[in-house]
């Protein structure tokens, strides 16, 4: 391993790296230091709970040399955060991350991929480390590059608010290949996670749900027992006191760490509950049953879920279902439905960043001819009463047969959008694509990612006819 500590310029350098208070960095020298550019007001320290720990930097990262296991609930209960040293974790809902080692007090890690299909890679990640306010802490991933493309996003409140630290937070190392970033924690932060997406746990739906209670217009129900024993839920918004004239179905989190797309859930879910025109005719002729996480466990155990072994959950629609959570929306979806369910949408993240799509918001095509011609229809209107800060164009779609979107990568299951577009009545089941952190050029976070939900359910909306199309 390179003696990365001691470098002090060239490639291996950390460039952009503060803290929130303007101090000198403690572990850098000279010109490498940069600053933290992260918006300050997403990044508050909460007022109120534990006082910072006392750290010294010798013992930093002490309890790394205790020993190294890759199982850090239970390293963190044997070892906590009162050792005096930074601590890292993962003993939280959506945790995950393997420890490699140490090198001259940066923590090597990699993603967990305890869930994944044998061979398979993929990013998800998001780990906590305590004990480390006013001190930098320097983080390494090895070999792949699992860092998006406003590199890796931060909380200071314990996982409420986040913010992307920004690309220019990461630095790339030729060799040993590694892509690695500093951050000050604030001398005022007991805590700090990081992760690679701007994460959505069961915790952000019911604060969700917090915000909306009361309200007649929107219930909360079981869809059923996870395999782990959990409640996976489902929602019921709009027209519920009475038969409705038309249904939509709305799913996320078939794949446990595409959380961009819980967020534009709340969006399209808050533009149903929405004092306004199309609000009301929401709740005059729609229902909306929501199912926020498909794999449940995964979100909650911080699995990524894509491609996960023995089945992905969004393979799972034929044959004999292996997870608790499709069984049950295979059994109650086409009964609740009852011939009115027009619409389906299922939400999702693309791959990591890059590529010809990765970063624009798509939907994949369908093979059969009708629905693809019915999906460029909702796309051109999607692209025309857009009004928030995402952009969408339908030249970013996906046909079915090109790209990843071909006969091959569907050989291990049905997906869901394909089951739904097959239920009586049902005009449009799609899947869509938001991207984790940059989608044409603009920012995605939780307000970008809700207004674009907002942007759906006006789009959807007028597709229903419950609303008009806004003259051009
Ligand atoms: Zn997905």
């Amino acid at each position: 391993m390179s003696d990365f500590g001691g470098q002090t310029g060239g490639s291996a350098g950390i460039r952009n790296v503060a803290d929130g208070d303007d101090a000198p960095l403690r572990g850098f020298t000279g010109s490498e230091a940069g600053r933290f550019r992260a918006p300050r007001s997403a990044l508050r320290v909460p007022s109120s709970g534990p006082a910072p720990h006392r750290t010294r930097s010798r013992l930093e990262f002490q309890v790394f040399r205790l020993g190294l296991v890759s199982c850090f609930g239970l390293w963190a209960s044997c070892f906590p955060a009162a050792a005096a040293g930074r601590t890292v974790d993962t003993g939280y809902p959506g945790g995950n991350i393997v420890l490699e080692g140490i090198t001259n007090g940066v923590a090597v890690v990699r993603p967990d991929l305890r869930d994944t299909q044998k061979g398979g890679w993929w990013f998800y990640w998001n780990f906590r480390v305590r004990g480390a306010a006013g001190e930098t802490v320097r983080i390494r991933f090895p070999e792949r590059n699992p860092i998006g493309a406003r590199g890796p996003a931060a909380s200071l409140d314990g996982g409420t608010n986040w913010a992307w630290l920004g690309a220019q937070a990461v630095t790339r190392i030729a060799e040993p290949k590694a892509w690695e970033f500093a951050f000050a924690v604030p001398s005022n932060a007991p805590e700090v996670r990081f992760s690679m997406t701007i994460p959505y746990q069961e915790s952000d739906l019911r604060r969700f749900l917090e915000r909306h209670r009361g309200n007649p217009a929107i219930v909360r129900e079981g869809l059923c027992r996870t395999t782990k024993g959990r409640e996976a839920e489902i929602l019921r918004a709009g027209c519920l006191g009475r038969e409705p004239g038309i249904r939509v179905l709305l799913t996320a989190r078939h794949h446990a760490c595409e959380s961009l797309a819980s967020f534009a859930l709340e969006g399209i879910l808050e533009s149903v509950l929405a004092d306004d025109e199309a609000g009301r005719a929401w709740r005059e002729r729609v229902e909306v049953l929501a199912i926020p996480f498909v794999d449940k466990d995964g979100v909650e155990d911080g699995d990524q879920g894509k491609n996960r072994a023995p089945r992905d959950h969004n393979r799972d629609y034929d044959g004999t279902p292996v997870h608790a959570t499709v069984a049950a929306i295979r059994d109650l979806v086409p009964r609740w439905s009852a011939g009115r369910l027009r619409f389906a949408l299922d939400l999702h993240c693309p791959y990591l960043a890059g590529g010809d799509s990765n970063e624009q918001v798509y939907f994949p095509g369908p093979e059969d001819a009708i629905a693809a011609e019915r999906l460029a229809g909702f796309a051109a209107l999607l692209a025309e009463v857009r009004r928030g800060p995402i952009p969408y164009s339908p030249k970013y779609n996906v046909p079915f047969g090109t790209s990843w979107n071909t006969a091959s990568n569907y050989s291990t299951g049905r997906s869901f959008a394909r089951w739904a577009r097959d239920l009586p009545g049902v005009e449009f089941s799609n899947t869509i694509e938001i991207p984790y952190a940059n989608a044409g050029g603009a920012e995605v976070n939780a307000d970008s990612a809700r207004a674009f939900g907002r942007d759906l359910a006006r789009a959807i909306a007028i597709h229903l006819g419950l609303v008009p199309r806004p003259a051009r």
